[in-house]
C-alpha cells in the first residue's frame, strides 16, 4: 500500500479518481500546466487488462504535444492500411490507406498494447511529479465551499478545488451524481494477443488494421509491438444476453458465432483468450458532466461502444482540454489561481457534443457492421464504392481536438472537388 493519509502541505489542487488511461492521461496534462495532481487509485497497483489499442491521428497529435509520441511509436507499431472485410466471404469492402491519412491529419494511426500506453502514462506522470496512490477506493463524492471533498473506504477524506471522477464505466460519481444505468448492446467482446508465429498460417495481413464485418458478429486483426505479437478482437451477438444470467456470453457461445465465417476468421477463433470476455456496455449520452467542482472524465463520462475505436482517446481528449481551459484561465506556473468554473465550463461546452456524436455513431456503426442478408449486401455496394480518400467520415473525429464548440467540425465535411487525394481540404 501507498503512503497513508498526505498532510495539509501537500494538498492537491486537482484530485484525480481512478488510475486508468483517462486518468492518468489527465492527471499528467494538468501537471504540465504547473498544478499539483493527486491520482487515487482503488486497485492495489496501477495497471490495464486487455490486449491491443488503436490511437487515431487526433490521439496521436495530443501524444506529440506531450512529447511521448516518440516514445510511443517505438513500443507501438504504425500500419499500413485498415481494410474492412466481409466476414462471410473475405470480399474487401473499404479502406483506409494510413500513409495518406498521416500526411492528410499531420499525424500517424497506432497501434499499441493497452499496458505499454499505460505504462507510457504513469512514467509520465511520475516524471511530472504527479502523486500516485493505490488502494485508495472512493466511495462518495461532496461539494464544498472551496471545492469538492472525496470519501474513501477507509473512512477518510480528501479535498481539492477540483475532482475529476475518471472511474470508468460503473462510475462511482456517476451513479452519485445522475443515477442512470449502463445499456446493454447484447453483444461481447473477447481479446488475444498472440505471438505473430501462431497467426502466420491463418492468411493474416501482418502490416494492417483489418476488420471483418458478418451477421451478428465481427472479427478485428492487427499487428502489436513492432509486429512481434498480433492482437485479435472477437466481438458477436449473444443468444444469451437476455437470459437474466449475469455471465452471459461464456466460451461456449463463442465458436457457434463465428461458424460460418471466413477461413482466416475461423482459423483465429481458437487463439481466442477464454478465460475473460467483455460485455458490450455503453450508456445514453448525458448533458451535464459537471456538478460544482465535480468533473467527469473518459468512460465515466461517456463510455461508448467500440466501434469507432475513440474511447481511450476522447478520454485523453478530455483531458487535454481541460489542461488548456485550467491553463488559459491561470493555472500553471501562473501565480493567480486558475479560474476553475470558468475552465470547466469551456470543457463542458466543448466536450460533451463531440462525444454524444462519437457514442452515437458508435451505435449506428455497430448497426451497420452486423446487418445479415439483403441489407449486409445493401451495405457492401455502398461501402464498394466509396473512394479510399474520402475522408468524409473521419475529418470530424481524427482532426484536431477542437477547444471551443466553434472550433467543432461538421459532422461530414464535404471535400472540395478541386482537391487531390491526400491534400488537407
Ligand atoms: C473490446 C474493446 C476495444 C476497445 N478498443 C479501443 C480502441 O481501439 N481505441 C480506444 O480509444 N478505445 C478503445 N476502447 C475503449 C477504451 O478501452 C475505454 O474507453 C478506456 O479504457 C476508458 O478509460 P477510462 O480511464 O475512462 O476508464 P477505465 O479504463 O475503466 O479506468 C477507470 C479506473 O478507475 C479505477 N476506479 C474505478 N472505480 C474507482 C473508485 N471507486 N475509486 C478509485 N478508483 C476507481 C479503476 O480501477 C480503473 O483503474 C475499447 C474498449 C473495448 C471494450
Amino acid at each position: 500500500m501507498t503512503p497513508a493519509k498526505p498532510t495539509p502541505a501537500d494538498r492537491a489542487d486537482v484530485i484525480v479518481v481512478g488510475g486508468g488511461i483517462g486518468g492518468l492521461s489527465s492527471a499528467f496534462a494538468l501537471a504540465r500546466k504547473g498544478l499539483r495532481v493527486r491520482v487515487l487509485e482503488r486497485a492495489k497497483e496501477f495497471g490495464e487488462v486487455g490486449a491491443g489499442i488503436q490511437l487515431a491521428p487526433n490521439c496521436t497529435r495530443i501524444l506529440d504535444e506531450y512529447g511521448l509520441l516518440d516514445e510511443a511509436r517505438s513500443l507501438g507499431v504504425l500500419p499500413e492500411n485498415m481494410v474492412m472485410r466481409d466476414a462471410l466471404d473475405a470480399r474487401e469492402l473499404t479502406r483506409l490507406d494510413l500513409a495518406d491519412l498521416e500526411r492528410r491529419y499531420g499525424y500517424p494511426y497506432m497501434v499499441i498494447h493497452r499496458s505499454d500506453l499505460h505504462a507510457l502514462f504513469l512514467r509520465a506522470c511520475r516524471r511530472a511529479g504527479v502523486d500516485l496512490l493505490t488502494d485508495r477506493k472512493v466511495v462518495g463524492y461532496d461539494n464544498t465551499a472551496t471545492g469538492a471533498r472525496v470519501r474513501l473506504e477507509d473512512g477518510s477524506a480528501e479535498e481539492a478545488p477540483l475532482v475529476i471522477a475518471a472511474d470508468g464505466l460503473h462510475s462511482v460519481a456517476r451513479r452519485a451524481l445522475i443515477g442512470d444505468h449502463v445499456v446493454s448492446s447484447r453483444y461481447v467482446a473477447y481479446r488475444a494477443a498472440v505471438p505473430i508465429d501462431q497467426v502466420r498460417e491463418n492468411g493474416v495481413a501482418e502490416k494492417d488494421v483489418v476488420v471483418y464485418v458478418g451477421p451478428r458478429c465481427h472479427f478485428v486483426q492487427y499487428p502489436l509491438r513492432g509486429g512481434e505479437m498480433f492482437n485479435q478482437v472477437a466481438v458477436f451477438e449473444s443468444p444469451a444476453a437476455d437470459s437474466g444470467a449475469e455471465k452471459w456470453g461464456g466460451p461456449e457461445e463463442l465458436d457457434a458465432a463465428f461458424e460460418g465465417m471466413c477461413d482466416t476468421v475461423r482459423k483465429g477463433i481458437p487463439l481466442m483468450w477464454r478465460d475473460r470476455w467483455w460485455q458490450m456496455l455503453d450508456r445514453d449520452p448525458v448533458d451535464t458532466w459537471v456538478h460544482g467542482r465535480i468533473a467527469l472524465l473518459g468512460d465515466a463520462a461517456h463510455p461508448p461502444l467500440q466501434y469507432m475505436a475513440q474511447g481511450a482517446i476522447m478520454a485523453i481528449e478530455d483531458g487535454w482540454v481541460l489542461a488548456e481551459h485550467l491553463g488559459a484561465s491561470g493555472g500553471g506556473a501562473a501565480a493567480a489561481a486558475p479560474d476553475w468554473d470558468a475552465a470547466l465550463a469551456a470543457y463542458e461546452a466543448v466536450r460533451v457534443e463531440h462525444c454524444r456524436r462519437v457514442q452515437t455513431t458508435a451505435r449506428a456503426w455497430g448497426e451497420l457492421w452486423h446487418l445479415d442478408g439483403v441489407p449486409r449486401q445493401q451495405r457492401n455496394a455502398i461501402m464498394r464504392a466509396r473512394d479510399t480518400h474520402d475522408y468524409g467520415f473521419t475529418d470530424w473525429v481524427y482532426g484536431p481536438t477542437a477547444l471551443t464548440p466553434e472550433e467543432e467540425p461538421a459532422m461530414f465535411t464535404p471535400i472540395p472537388l478541386d482537391s487531390a487525394p491526400g491534400e488537407p481540404a
